[in-house]
């Protein structure tokens, strides 16, 4: 067996897939919806039997190897490496390993060593006692100190660098990773020195940066991140979600929280379906991420967080994308890790407690204030305060739910409100056009032709009937490469398996054919499949027998100025052309 097929047994491309997005059995395929196109019913299906994937929205579709391409911008080689690594196989042909180097797949090499490397240093060097101490102090087990990777970048400029050197990667590479910085005669230092290291890891396992927490009172700033790498960009990584994923598919929420220390303490703690936006403010990617897995996100706010606009924006973007917001009150304490330290039950209890988003804010807008305060100017505030959630409500039911709410609690008519919500303009935020994923415009005649293949591949009453009617001729490149080993195949066995195309390239686009054909008929039965074969059939000759008129009429008109003989022959071929026709539409 070749590498590539090693990988392929050892990694389920089910477990792949769903270890980036919500995917929900339907039959004996799954589905999801998209990470690839905007949409919001899902037309992303996944084939575990033929170990393929394919979006019937954007048409996007192949193996393990093609999804891993797309989910972290990979290109072949990089893809390959990475899922070599997560499948354990060592990767010996050379042209394989060198067609990855230099590319993403490095930059994920290189954290990945460092973020060993770093772990190493935390567990075994003297000088990492103060990190040692420090997590002591935080109560951070030795469990959850192996579970996250957590590190230490030792007080040098040079250690990191000199590992990595002598394991022959090159200076360039490893200041492109986000490990080193330039310095001024060329030569390179370690970026991170002296800190707690927290590896950001992707939900495929693989570290593409890290947060670093520094120990000391130095004047520094407390958190450095990972710069902005080709694998890393800060808006778009969320610390702890390669942890939380099941967790959160299970739960069907997830608490999201401000600090990487908050994830580790939660998880500690027991909550394990926890993400933190890492220091950054919560941004639009992260919430489709998020999204990607559940719907419904728990805020954890403390007395400040909630007036702070910061976090209100964080709010306000996941319910324009569309997300069940609710909020767990922090109290007097200042993030979740504090709260757990000071009570193991109260996290806990204060998730179960959440309120919805809007139920939260009217508590702490009404809390403090005596009926007889309830005076026009603090109606007019409660109204400025809630009506930009309100009008960011997706779920119509409980936007009105709420506008009655609001009505009743600052004794306006509904209709003032619905009148206040209309003049409130939001922002048009500009999908960036990569996230909208190119729809694939195919002509009609390719759409037919893959309908018609994939209908004699899947349904052996349409190839006997079809395909001694049909010739190479009728189909082009790859297709006429499938329709030609088909035949062949049909023609020895009578019959047709996938396992009998030996093609490396035909197999997998033939197993795509199939399985669109038979998710798109898996409720029809032999005559609607039988009808839907000779409509196809009939087409394809049609757009045929239409390209050979057109070229016909294009020769008779330049023979008949040239008064030839051969214009007699074109006639006749002309004459045939439409009998062949008249017999097609007829079948
Ligand atoms: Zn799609």
């Amino acid at each position: 067996m070749n590498e590539l097929e090693d990988i392929k047994t050892r990694i389920d491309i089910v477990d792949l897939i769903s270890s980036y997005i919500n995917v929900k059995k339907a039959g004996r395929n799954y589905k999801a919806v998209c990470p690839f196109h905007k949409e919001k019913t899902p037309s992303f299906m996944i084939s575990p039997d033929k170990q393929i994937w394919h979006c019937f929205g954007c048409q996007k579709g192949g193996d393990v190897f093609s999804f891993i391409m797309e989910m972290e911008g990979l290109d072949f080689g990089g893809a390959l490496r990475f899922l070599a690594k997560k499948a354990g196989v060592n990767l010996t042909s050379v042209k394989i390993i060198e067609s990855g180097l230099n590319k993403k797949s490095l930059l994920f090499e290189l954290n990945n060593l460092a973020a060993s490397y770093y772990h190493r240093f935390l567990e075994e060097s003297p000088e990492a006692q103060i990190a040692r101490d420090y997590l002591i102090e935080r109560k951070v087990d030795k469990a959850t100190i192996i579970e996250f990777r957590l590190g230490y970048a030792p007080k040098s400029f040079s250690k990191l660098v000199n590992f990595l050197q002598s394991k022959g990667y090159k200076s360039d590479d490893i200041v492109k990773a986000g490990l080193a910085v330039k310095k001024n005669r060329g030569d390179i230092a370690d970026r991170f020195y002296g800190r707690l290291m927290f590896p950001i890891i992707n939900p495929a396992g693989a570290a593409l940066g890290f947060t670093a927490r520094i120990l000391t009172d130095e004047k520094v700033a407390k958190y450095i991140n990972t710069p902005e790498t080709e694998i890393y960009e800060k808006s778009k990584v969320l610390f702890g979600l390669d942890k939380a994923k099941r967790e959160i598919l299970e739960k069907k929420w997830v608490s999201l929280v401000e600090g990487n220390m908050d994830v580790v303490s939660s998880w500690q703690n027991g909550v394990k379906n926890v993400v933190a936006s890492s220091g950054t403010a919560l941004t639009r990617d992260q919430i489709k991420i998020i999204k990607r897995y559940t719907s419904n996100i728990i805020f954890a706010l403390d007395k400040d967080d909630a007036g702070s606009e910061a976090l209100k924006r964080g709010i306000f973007l996941a319910l324009e994308e569309g997300a069940n917001i609710k909020i767990a009150d922090l109290g007097e304490f200042k993030d979740p890790d504090e709260m757990i330290k000071a009570d193991n039950l109260s996290w806990k209890k204060s998730l179960k407690e959440s309120k919805p988003c809007l139920d939260f804010y009217f508590d702490k807008l009404f809390g403090k204030i005596s009926k007889s305060e309830q005076d026009v100017t603090f109606k007019k505030k409660v109204a400025s305060e809630i009506l930009p959630f309100l009008k960011r409500m997706q779920n119509s039911i409980e936007a009105s739910y709420y506008i009655q709410t609001l009505a009743s609690k600052i004794q306006v008519p509904e209709s003032s409100i619905i009148e206040a919500l209309k003049k409130i303009k939001l922002e048009k935020h500009n999908e960036p056009r990569k996230t909208q994923g190119k729809v694939v415009k195919k002509t009609a005649e390719k759409i037919t032709t893959e309908a018609l293949l994939g209908l004699l591949l899947s349904f052996p009453v349409t190839l006997e009937e079809f395909i001694s009617l049909l010739e190479d001729e009728d189909f082009q490149n790859q297709d006429r490469q499938l329709f030609h080993a088909l035949k062949q195949i049909f023609e020895k066995n009578r019959n047709f398996n996938l396992k009998d195309i030996n093609d490396e390239e035909l197999k997998p686009y033939a197993s795509i054919l199939m399985f669109i054909t038979e998710e798109g008929y898996k409720d029809a039965d032999n005559d609607e499949i039988f009808k839907e074969a000779k409509f196809c059939y009939k087409r394809l000759k049609e757009f045929k027998i239409t390209v050979l008129k057109e070229e016909l009429r294009f020769r008779i008109k330049e023979e008949e100025s040239k008064n030839s003989d051969n214009l007699h022959n074109l006639m006749k071929e002309f004459q045939e052309i439409l009998e062949k026709e008249k017999e097609i539409k007829e079948f």
